[in-house]
């Protein structure tokens, strides 16, 4: 049985607490490693040198760290099919999509290589009378990134570019289902210059991400992952006096308007609702044609298609479509929501439950699954399933269509196809949704903008990467300065004017 390690100043560190976590391979559904479960004492380790390190990393010219940058984005170019593998292995997700994964996180390091602009301060010359006022960007020390199982490569890459680019350390705790891309990263990073102790990736579950919340040195927790738990670490982290950025959970809308290419439609929720088993914070899990005769012929063209898709192992080659959910508990979970939406009284036109792949019967695999006429008030609506399961909510006007949006509890991506540019305006503007597509299924802003989510999707400020992510990781100090030559005048008691 492997034993993964921790990442502590450099160096692959074994874990000391005795606690571990099983890391299964999902298709087969074998435990493959055991991960080592940080204590609060070996987090504080971690921590107490990560501080020393900042301060020289802190010091080093932003040019410099951008370089590193530069050295870091070729280097996970030059491993992308070896970075792929981990991702799979772990996660189940198939080579295509996991080079997606590294990729999404490459384009922030991307970015990160132009960091000295991103750093600018504003200078104000003769703010008054021999007054200069300027302001700098500085980085807040030590800060966490938590990260969910979904995405191993792109967002701890999504966390680490710009804290560290800015001139921070980061203490990663990656999800103990999919760890060890975290330390393959880690391992380049170092090759591209980061100093050792600016990046430890230390394991965990609860007990650390706890004694992260409450260590006064860390300054900022940048999370993703479930809602309940981003609302918790974002009030824990808030009350302990940090910055935190808290993303949450999903339910993403496509609005199907009577006008819209139908066959591109259809063929964009496949890719989105089932792509990656469901397991993605931006799926599509709700299909909203508007009116009678759009939704049945949606349904007659999403069928076949679904009928056709390909579940197996990311290692039975390019043709296997999607594969499996992470673990038992999350297989059992969809297959539980699906039967409450049949007792609901949703239609289930294709049902994906019972799959079973020759010699991977133990592996944790749900097939494709659709259901029609589900309503506001079912759990499978209520819920974010996260796994490959589509509900088409059938609403008669547009105006009901963007409101069953507007009235949903999450707010992270959504998406209408329409032929009609005035109805795509005025969807984008109205609806309260943080990444909206037209005519896009998935819309993930590229790495120079921003990524974001409303209402229960996220908690706190500020976007993940692009400038935002610079925001985030720096504090901002507003220098005032006059240079005394010539000044005749005594002490002035006024709360000055600049006149
Ligand atoms: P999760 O909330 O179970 O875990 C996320 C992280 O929190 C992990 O590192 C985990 O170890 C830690 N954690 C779990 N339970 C904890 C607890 N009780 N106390 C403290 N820490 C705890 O999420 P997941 O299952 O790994 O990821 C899937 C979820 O992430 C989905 O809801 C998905 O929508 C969401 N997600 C959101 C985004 C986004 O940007 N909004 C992106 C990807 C995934």
């Amino acid at each position: 049985m492997e034993e993964l390690c921790h990442w502590i100043d450099g160096k692959e560190v074994k874990g000391t607490s005795g606690r571990y976590a099983d890391v299964y391979n999902p298709a087969t559904g074998e435990i493959q490693a055991r991960l080592p479960l940080a204590t609060p004492a070996e987090l504080d380790a971690a921590i107490a040198s990560a501080e020393r390190a900042q301060v020289i990393w802190a010091a080093t010219n932003p040019q410099r760290r951008a370089r590193v940058m530069m050295k870091f984005g070729q280097l996970i170019n030059d491993n992308m099919d070896m970075l792929a593998e981990v991702v799979s292995r772990e996660h189940g997700k198939t080579l295509p999509d996991a080079r997606g994964d590294v990729q999404r996180g490459l384009e922030v390091i991307e970015v990160c290589m132009g960091t000295p602009a991103m750093l600018k301060g504003e200078y104000t010359d003769s703010a008054g009378p021999g007054i200069d006022l300027y302001s700098m960007r500085q980085p807040l020390g030590v800060v966490a990134g938590i990260t969910p199982f979904n995405f191993p490569a792109m967002i701890p890459l999504w966390k680490m570019g710009p804290a560290l680019a800015a001139g921070n350390a980061m203490i990663l705790k990656p999800s103990e289902r999919t760890p060890s891309t975290a330390i393959e990263l880690a391992k380049l990073a170092k090759a591209a210059g980061v100093p050792d102790g600016v990046l430890q990736v230390v394991n965990g579950d609860k007990e650390v991400v706890d004694a992260i919340l409450d260590n006064p040195v860390i300054q900022a927790v940048g999370f993703v992952g479930s809602t309940p738990i981003a609302q918790y670490i974002y009030g824990r982290a808030a009350t302990n006096g940090k910055r935190a950025q808290c993303f949450g959970g999903a339910k993403n809308h496509m609005l199907i308007m009577p006008d819209a290419d139908l066959d591109k439609a259809a063929d964009a929720l496949i890719g989105a609702g089932y792509g990656a088993a469901g397991e993605r914070c931006m799926a599509i899990s709700v299909a909203v044609p508007v009116g009678q005769k759009t939704a049945d012929a949606l349904i007659e063209r999403l069928v076949p298609r679904i009928e056709k898709l390909k579940v197996g192992p990311y290692t039975a080659g390019d043709d296997v479509d999607f594969g499996p959910v992470i673990t038992r508990a999350a297989h059992d979970r969809i297959n539980s929501l699906i039967a409450s939406g049949v007792e609901q009284g949703a239609n289930l036109v294709v049902d994906g439950r019972n799959l079973k792949i020759q010699g991977y019967e133990n592996g944790f695999f749900c097939g494709p699954s659709l259901f029609d006429n589900v309503t506001r008030d079912m759990d499978i609506y209520k819920e974010e399933i996260f796994g490959p399961v589509l509900s088409t909510v059938r609403a008669d006007t547009y105006e009901d269509a963007l409101n069953l949006v507007i009235d949903n509890n999450y707010g992270n991506g959504t998406s209408i196809f329409t032929a009609d540019g005035d109805t795509a305006r005025d969807f984008a503007s109205r609806v309260n949704v943080g990444m909206v597509g037209i005519n896009f299924p998935i819309p993930v802003p590229l790495s120079y903008y921003t990524f974001g989510g409303w209402k229960k999707s996220a908690f706190g400020d500020l976007n993940q990467y692009g400038p935002d992510a610079f925001r985030f990781y720096t504090k901002t100090k507003t220098v005032t300065a006059r240079w005394f030559s010539g000044i005749k005048e005594g002490a002035s008691l006024n709360f000055k004017a600049m006149d």
